[in-house]
């Protein structure tokens, strides 16, 4: 991938869109595409077939989708199913057709079983029954993994699926209802010591377990695969994380120190915990030579600043 090679980052004003093309534009590439939703909509195949015939892109990134947290899932079955079967159909085929040199797909760890052994290898996809609170989005990520593997054997296209362990970092969605655990916990302690309220609630037992990677190393992770990978060699999925994993409580304890809240903690265990534990095992990235370096201390730290600048900025 040279400095003057035609890259399609969509979704460049998501979460991992935006530290993608960050990192692109660090590293001095010169063509990074991006359209906004307004100018090109990716549920249109139309619409989508025409940006690829006319820009031609090489290099694609496929950060676009419908995401959100346990209460989003289980709100909006029908949207996360519809929008992202449609748009990644959409990308990776007029990826296909108009010669893109490679793309790669985002996908997500809750696309492995629900009661996986950990930590979770890349061969375990398939092999037991999903999560329920986001089984219509890890279908439609399913969907998309066995579409590159389909377009690589049937046509030799060099499309590759990452799955990223839970991501966090700035550009992230903070709303209470519909965000992940670490923005919302992160809001929620940062209003609480505002108010200077006596709690906090977290949701569920604060038992399961997860793993946290900051968006910026994920997005260090895809230019780095971008520019080594080859389907034949390491395809079709691979595993992208810390290697680390902490519970929920713990999580919670991290940021109230860091966000400086000096109340008492509350698990409210009528909301559902979803999977116990999602561990991933990383050593397929670490053989390639790439490992994650940003601490979750140092992380969420810069996500709270970021977070603060941004409220600064609203007023
Ligand atoms: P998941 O990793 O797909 O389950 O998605 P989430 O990031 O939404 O939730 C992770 C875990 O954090 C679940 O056990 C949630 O119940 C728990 N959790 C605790 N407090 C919150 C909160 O305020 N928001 C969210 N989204 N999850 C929370």
């Amino acid at each position: 991938m040279d400095r003057e090679a035609r890259i399609f980052v969509a979704g460049h004003r998501g979460l991992v869109g935006s530290a993608i093309k960050r990192a692109l534009e660090a590293q001095g590439y010169r063509q990074v595409l991006v359209k906004s939703r307004s100018e090109l909509d990716l549920l249109d195949q139309r619409a989508v077939a025409r940006f690829f015939a006319q820009e031609r892109p090489e290099y694609v990134f496929l950060a676009a989708a419908k995401v959100g947290g346990i209460y989003a899932n289980a709100t909006y079955p029908a949207d996360f199913l519809y929008q992202n079967v449609l748009i990644q159909t959409n990308v990776i085929h007029a990826a296909h057709r108009y010669g893109a040199k490679k793309l790669l797909f985002l996908g997500s760890s809750c696309i492995y079983p629900k009661l996986s052994p950990q930590p979770i290898r890349e061969a375990y996809l398939l092999t037991g029954e999903l999560e329920p609170t986001n089984e219509p989005y890890a279908l439609a990520k399913i969907a998309g993994i066995k579409m590159c593997e389909a377009y690589h054997r049937q046509y030799g296209s060099d499309f590759l699926a990452v799955m990223p362990t839970n991501l966090y970092g700035p550009y992230d969605n903070f709303d209470p209802q519909t965000s992940h655990v670490l923005p919302a916990l992160l809001r929620k302690f940062h209003e609480a010591k505002v108010a200077d309220a006596a709690e906090v609630v977290v949701w569920g037992t604060g038992t399961p377990k997860r793993e946290f990677l900051y968006v910026d190393d994920l997005a260090d992770a895809c230019v780095f695969l971008m520019k080594t990978y080859r389907h034949a060699d390491i395809g079709p999925i691979v595993n992208i994380g810390t290697g680390t994993d902490l519970a929920i409580s713990e999580l919670a304890e991290l940021i109230k120190g860091i966000v400086g809240f000096r109340g008492s903690i509350v698990f409210d265990a009528s909301k559902p915990d979803g999977t116990p534990r999602k561990w991933l095992d990383v050593s397929r990235m670490e053989q390639l030579g790439w490992r994650a370096s940003t601490t979750l201390a140092e992380g969420i730290r810069k996500t709270y600043d970021w977070y603060l600048a941004q409220q600064s900025a609203v007023r």
